[in-house]
This record gives structure tokens, sequence and C-alpha cells, in this order.
């Protein structure tokens, strides 16, 4: 390429026309075996160094107004001669290769992402509760000792509030114990919150992470979710908690699922229960999964405790002294609580809780 630029000497049309000619043979020559069309771009079309601005610059300059038009002309001419040259299949490649760009190469596969089969599986739970009429609160993770423990009936010396049991944030020693801070160990807390801030009838459901001071293996977590429920109204008996938890086992299990209750305990509920499934892998016929009883045992529940009233009440008369809302003698209700991971692994077959938060894009993808 030769890169000097001669100056005009005459600007009537054959001169323009021979100065032109020349330059266009000129970009003729370098497209014909054009092997970098950024470096021909940028020496011919450069906004700053370019050839056209340069010499553009330099005739310009020197050529008598009369000139001017005549010589724009001419220049976009040749602008147009270089660009359709940028722009066609440079000679001697590929045809399928537009300016270094190989089309038949595979493009980038962009997958959309999927919701986490934890997330999934709390919005299945959640849902069945939604058509029941039941709405979702949320609480925070960090919970103080009254909600987490002291409001639900917690005695003072009760093993979980141990912190063998309990993460407690540090350097609380100094403040009421009600007061100290804690990471919540199931989402209770959110009951609490929830009856002080509000009156009967409640149906709610509490979707959360809860925390708690567990060694990790194959089914235990120091972090996992709940699926808590809350109902209080009116003549709530324990028959309607039977009924609810019945219709949401059939509803995320299969209808073929039967259930059953056995008498267990809870601070906050009385009377108490857990909550057996017939095995939803051989049917009730015993096989490995249901250590050959045919039952597997799936959630806590039970009726709400007076007590848990009680505590309720004293919160909500700080704001109003004459508040009977929750009166046990006008109202009664009942409590579930269920863990997410433990119900996504038998629904999935996933024999380690870690894979849920390994990130492990191999296990992940399954869900997809
Ligand atoms: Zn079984």
């Amino acid at each position: 390429m030769s890169d000097e630029i001669t100056a005009l000497q005459h600007f009537d049309d054959a001169s323009l026309d021979t100065a032109f000619a020349a330059l266009a043979e000129q970009v003729r020559r370098e497209t014909a075996s054009l092997s970098d069309p950024e470096a021909f771009r940028l020496h011919w079309l450069g906004r700053k160094q370019g050839r056209l601005k340069l010499i553009s610059e330099a005739w310009l300059k020197s050529a008598p107004p009369e000139a001017k038009r005549a010589l724009g002309i001419r220049f976009n001419q040749l602008k147009e001669q270089i660009e359709a040259a940028l722009e066609a299949p440079a000679a001697g490649s590929s045809k399928t290769t537009v300016q270094g760009i190989d089309i038949t190469l595979p493009g980038t596969l962009r997958t959309p992402g999927i919701p986490h089969p934890l997330l999934k599986t709390m919005h299945e739970i959640v849902s069945v509760f939604h058509h029941l009429g039941y709405s979702t609160n949320l609480g925070p993770q960090v919970e103080s000792d009254f909600y987490n423990f002291e409001a639900l009936n917690f005695p003072e010396n009760h093993p979980a509030r141990d912190t063998q049991d309990t993460l407690v944030i540090a350097s609380q020693q100094s403040r009421p114990s009600r007061d100290r801070l804690l990471m919540r160990t199931h989402t209770s807390p959110v009951q609490i919150r929830t009856m002080i801030a509000q009156a009967p009838p409640i149906r709610i459901v509490i979707p959360g992470k809860v925390h708690r001071n567990d060694a990790a293996d194959a089914t235990h977590s120091p972090i996992f979710h709940q699926i808590e429920g809350l109902c209080v109204d009116t003549n709530i008996t324990f028959s309607d908690l039977k009924g609810t938890l019945d219709h949401a086992m059939k509803a995320l299990f299969g209808s073929d699922v039967k259930t059953r209750f056995f008498p267990s305990f809870f601070p906050f509920t009385e009377p108490s229960a857990d909550v057996q499934i017939s095995c939803i892998f051989c049917g009730g016929k015993g096989c490995r999964k249901c250590k050959h009883s045919g039952w597997i045992e799936l959630l806590g529940c039970g009726m709400v405790d007076p007590a848990v009233f009680a505590a309720v009440t004293a919160e909500r008369r700080k704001v109003n002294p004459s508040d009977d809302a929750y009166n046990p003698e006008k109202i009664t209700g009942f409590a579930f609580g269920m863990g997410v991971e433990r119900i996504a692994m038998m629904l999935h077959g996933v024999s380690d809780i870690g894979h849920f938060y390994s990130g492990d894009m191999r296990f992940l993808e399954q869900f997809a």
C-alpha cells in the first residue's frame, strides 16, 4: 500500500477523474487479496488516520470553491467502492465467510433458567394450600428468642434453646433473654408475628429457610427449608386438621396415598401428632425406602396450644388493652409443618440432601 498523499495540482474534471481512478485501482488491488478486512477497513476508513480522511482533508483544503462539489461526489463514490468491498465475500475465501465470520459454525446455545428443585417443590406445596384459600406469609431469618421460642411455649430450659441446637448471634448476653437474636430454627415465628398483627380468621402457609446447629450428612443440613401452615377460626377441630392434611398429601403424592396420625409432642400444639403417609414407592406393601413398614413419616401437626394464644394476646394488649381476638374460649386453630428437602428427596428419588446445595449442573439439569 502506498501511503504518501500527493497534492493535487489541477481541479478540472479530467484531473480529478485521473486522480480518483488511481485510488480506485489501488482499492481494487488490495481487495483482490483481502486477508485482513479489519486492517483494510482501518487503512481506508479509519476515523482519525484513515486514508480517505487524510486525502479528503489535503485535497479539499487546496481545492478552489467551485471544485469542492465535484471532489465530494468522487470521494463518496470511492467510499462506496471500499464499503462494497468490505461487505462482499472476499475473493478466494469460503462463500460462507462474511467479514471473517463463518456462518456455518454452530451458534451459542443459551439455555433458559429453571426453578431450583427445592423452590419448585416449595411452590408445588404452597400451591396446594393456595387452592384451599390459604395465603403466603414470610418473616425474617434472624429472629428474637421471643418469636422463635418464648411465644411458642418453649420453657426457659428447653433443649432446643441450647446453643448445641440453635445458632445464636454473638454478644447478646447483656440483652433480656426475650430480645436475644438467633437464626430461626423453624418458620413458626411467622405464625406469632401474623397473629399479633391480624385477628382471626387466619389461613396462612409460611415457606422459608431455617437454621439449626446440625452437622451435615446425607439427610441433614444446617440450613434447610420448611413450610408451615396455620389455620385459626371459630369451630376449627382436629377433624379439619386431618381432612386438610389428608387432602394436601393426596394432592402432592397422588389420590391413592393414605394418611395416619400418631400422638406426638410439640410445645406449641396440644394435642400434637406426627403424620405418616402410605409408602409412595411400594404402595404400602413394604420396601427398603419405608424400612418395610409400608409407611413414611412426613410431617408434624397439632391443635394450637392455648398458651400460644395467651402469649399472642399479651402482645396484642400492649396496643389494645381490651383485645380478646385470640380468646381460646371462642377460637381454635391448627398448625402443621413439613421439611421441603425431605419431600423433594422423596418426590425425585434424591439420596443425598447435599445435592440440592452443590450447584452441580449435572444434578440440577435433571429437573429442567
Ligand atoms: Zn415402601
